[in-house]
């Protein structure tokens, strides 16, 4: 068994927690390419600019640092220009406009580039909802997880509750809603998946089954 992972699917599958759980039991790097999308949302929101000026968005991508740094099972620290956004990133605010900066095609560009040069290095297990379709496509590995929307919104709200923000389980069902649908219909590398990817309905297992199965998967 060897090479890259890929792991897609919408958001609250369960992706995150098992893709950083598979890396640090393989002693690959976990790559959380949302986080990146995140980050530049994050700061996009921060300087104040208007989310419609897709140059701008690009300009922004071009002139900023990210940088992932893997924790193993404790997960990963995120660095926007050197500052540490881990949660600042995971905010509703941040949240409920990620999708509209993925879904610029240059901000995309930009960041698919320092993806695959992520990876290019090192063995990698890497999620988000591209991967196996266009960072990877060539990953021997590929996996796309689901959920129900009910599933996938009360494991968020438990997330936050967990982590001592506050949260309402309405909102949350409703802003993955619509990040779902923005990113499954955008016009550059919508939300699918590959068509070599083996598909995972996690609403009945835990993160250890899932863990497991793929680890049976990709031990053949
Ligand atoms: O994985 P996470 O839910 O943190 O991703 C946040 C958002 O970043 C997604 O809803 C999507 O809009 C965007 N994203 C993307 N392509 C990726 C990873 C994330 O468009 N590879």
């Amino acid at each position: 068994m060897q090479g890259n992972i890929a792991i897609d699917g919408p958001a609250g599958a369960g992706k995150s927690t098992v893709a950083r759980l598979l890396a640090a039991r393989l002693g690959y790097l976990y790559i959380d390419t949302g986080a990146m999308y995140r980050a530049l949302t994050w700061k996009a929101l921060g300087l104040g600019i208007d989310l419609e000026d897709s140059r701008r968005l690009v300009e922004l991508a071009e002139g900023t640092s990210i940088r992932l740094e893997d924790r193993g099972e404790g997960g990963i620290a995120v660095y926007c220009d050197g500052e540490e956004v881990t949660r600042a990133i995971r905010r509703s605010e941040v949240s409920r406009y990620v999708s509209i900066v993925a879904g610029v095609p240059g901000v995309r560009q930009y960041l698919v580039k320092l993806q695959r040069k992520m990876a290019a290095s090192n063995r990698v297990v890497m999620d988000g909802r591209d991967i196996g379709t266009l960072v990877l496509p060539g990953a021997p590995y590929k996996f796309f997880l689901t959920a129900s929307l009910a599933e996938r919104a009360r494991r968020r709200y438990q997330e936050l509750l967990a982590s001592g923000q506050q949260a309402d389980l309405e909102t949350i069902m409703e802003e993955i809603r619509q990040r779902d649908a923005r990113d499954s219909q955008r016009e550059v590398a919508p939300l699918k998946p590959a068509p070599d990817a083996i598909i995972i309905d996690t609403s009945q297992m835990s993160v250890e089954d899932v863990v497991a199965r793929i680890m049976s998967l990709i031990a053949v």
